[in-house]
């Protein structure tokens, strides 16, 4: 592992760098001072998710959902639980595809909720279906 990390902020989307060994310690963003981990998935739009996939260091993996669908209802809390235990080793995002379409199609989103895995820049995994923390940290365990 490199000795330092490009980690990009949830909240203001600033680049910062952080020392691999200072990962776990709660790190703050140089810019806006707040958490970089918080223990929750951060908002993905347009604007800021191409800076998130590519900028960052560690891998992100994103909840494509819709508020309409039940399913993905019922798997946030489990998401969010998944993001405690990722975090800081990976990002955790949700993207609502009825606000962002435009990302919904790009990725070529077919069922919600539809969790994907972007890893240096590119997608590197997906998983269609509402799964449950453990699942979810299993799942992304295994491919990173
Ligand atoms: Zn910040």
């Amino acid at each position: 592992m490199s000795e330092s990390l490009h980690i990009v902020c949830p909240h203001c989307d600033a680049v910062n760098r952080i020392p691999t060994a200072r990962l776990g310690e709660g790190p703050l963003c140089g810019q806006c001072h707040r958490a970089l981990f918080d223990g929750h998935p951060m908002e993905l739009t347009a604007a800021n998710f191409q800076k998130h996939i590519s900028r960052g260091d560690i891998p992100v993996l994103v909840d494509f959902w819709a508020p309409w669908c039940g399913p993905c209802k019922m798997m946030a809390p489990q998401f969010a639980q998944a993001a405690g235990q990722l975090e800081p080793r990976v990002r955790v995002a949700k993207v609502n595809t009825e606000v962002e379409q435009g990302l919904g199609a790009q990725f070529g989103i077919r069922s919600i909720p539809t969790l994907a895995l972007f890893k240096g820049g590119r997608e590197v995994a997906r998983q269609p279906g509402a799964m449950g923390a453990a699942d979810i940290v299993r799942w992304v365990q295994g491919k990173i």
